[in-house]
């Protein structure tokens, strides 16, 4: 199988099993126990916090875990519901993923207003558009990601937070297509919250995690037993953040070695020879900044949803838009925002490359998109003769 579809979620890596298992097989106590057994876990949570920590080069207790990256999103909008200081605006962008497009429509419905900015047909957040939409009032919050899940493009999220400070206004960066990706600093990039998930870089589904600021305004979203420091009650996933904590160890490590040049280098090549075999070809914010894995691209008049079926009986997996979406066949509100209609978005395939993959993946994936094409067309022709097939 040549597996190119890790943004919708990535392969564990073997080592990150290896860190979780004895935490399946023979830890099994509670961290909140206090004999030996339940304090050993209890480490062993915090290690992961730490490991977490540092790939953001933030504070452990600026991280709390959660079970994914929508719950880490649905904390902060639970935040503002019921107290939002600064009145009842939030700004962020139609091209972002459903995990914050439906809390914000929930907003809405509850009488809170949503500035939508603009996107350009390269995905790129209007930044002028951003200063206008904060001075015009008061903000509760600025809500943008890192990057985007569909198309890889990045927002600056320095320059947004710088924008949105200077006006007091806090920034929300949904990072879970960047964490692994993209080396983030949120000293350097001073957010005041940041949501992420393990299953986009090498940890198993299921776990997350919300960095908030140290000062920054946080309620706990879930009551109860009082774990993570209050904020998130429920008996913790012990194994799945101790991988979290070893995916981030080994991600951090991955781009200190040069790993992720290797991904973009594959994924380069994969643009460049896709562009030569189908001169139509075009890749979706080409000329913007854009996550070094992903492949976004329109192949004009072939139906995308048939070709993942015939790149599927050749071994291949990829995406049409986001995977979120696969299962309804509505464009992609992505390429809606950047301008796309839909005829466009359902000629619209994602490749997205990780560490797993292979130099030698990049053509053989090519060939199998060139054959499937060719299939296409030969019963799109034999259609059109009039030959009734099968
Ligand atoms: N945000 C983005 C950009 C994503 O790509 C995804 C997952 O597809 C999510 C949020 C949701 O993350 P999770 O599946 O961990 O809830």
């Amino acid at each position: 199988m040549i597996y190119l579809d890790s943004n919708a979620t990535t392969r564990i890596d073997p080592a990150v099993v290896d860190a979780m298992l004895p935490f399946l097989t023979e830890h099994h106590g509670n961290p909140s126990s206090g004999y030996r057994a339940g304090r050993l876990v209890k480490r062993a949570l915090g290690e992961a916090r730490a490991q977490v920590a540092r790939l953001l080069n933030a504070e452990p207790d600026e991280i709390t875990f959660t079970s994914c990256g929508t719950e880490a999103m649905h904390a902060v909008f639970e935040e503002l519901r019921f107290d939002a200081p600064r009145g009842r605006r939030i700004i962020s962008a139609r091209s972002e993923h459903s995990a914050v497009i439906e809390p914000l429509l929930r907003w809405q419905r509850d009488g809170g207003e949503v500035v939508w900015l603009p996107v350009d047909s390269q995905g790129r957040v209007d930044l002028a558009a951003l200063e206008a939409a904060l001075d015009e009032g008061p903000a509760a919050l600025v809500t943008l990601m890192w990057a985007n899940n569909e198309t890889g493009v990045t927002h600056p999220v320095d320059e947004i937070v710088r924008i949105a400070r200077a006006r007091g206004v806090p920034v929300h960066t949904d990072a879970v297509q960047a964490v692994g990706k993209l080396e983030l600093d949120v000293r350097a990039c001073p957010v005041d919250y940041l949501s992420l998930s393990g299953h986009k870089f090498h940890a198993p589904k299921g776990v997350g995690a919300l960095f908030t600021r140290n000062g920054a305004r946080m309620r706990p979203w879930l009551l109860g037993g009082g774990q993570e420091s209050g904020k998130r009650s429920g008996t913790e996933n012990v194994s799945g953040i101790v991988a979290l904590g070893a995916a981030a160890e080994i991600a951090g490590r991955h781009m200190m070695d040069g790993g992720v040049d290797r991904v973009r280098r594959m994924r380069d090549e994969f643009e460049r020879s896709l562009i030569e075999r189908f001169p139509d070809a075009m890749v979706h914010g080409g000329e913007a900044e854009r996550l070094p894995n992903t492949c976004s691209v329109c192949l004009p008049g072939l139906d995308a949803a048939g070709l993942l079926i015939l790149l599927d009986q050749r071994g291949v997996c990829a995406s049409a838009g986001s995977a979120c979406h696969s299962a309804a066949l509505h464009p992609s509100h992505v390429l809606e925002a950047m301008g796309f209609g839909a005829e466009h978005a359902a000629s619209t395939l994602r490749f997205s490359f990780s560490r797993f993959n292979q130099e030698a993946e990049v053509e053989a994936a090519l060939d199998a998109l060139e054959q499937a094409v060719e299939k296409m067309r030969r019963e799109r022709g034999r259609l059109a003769g009039g030959v009734v097939v099968g």
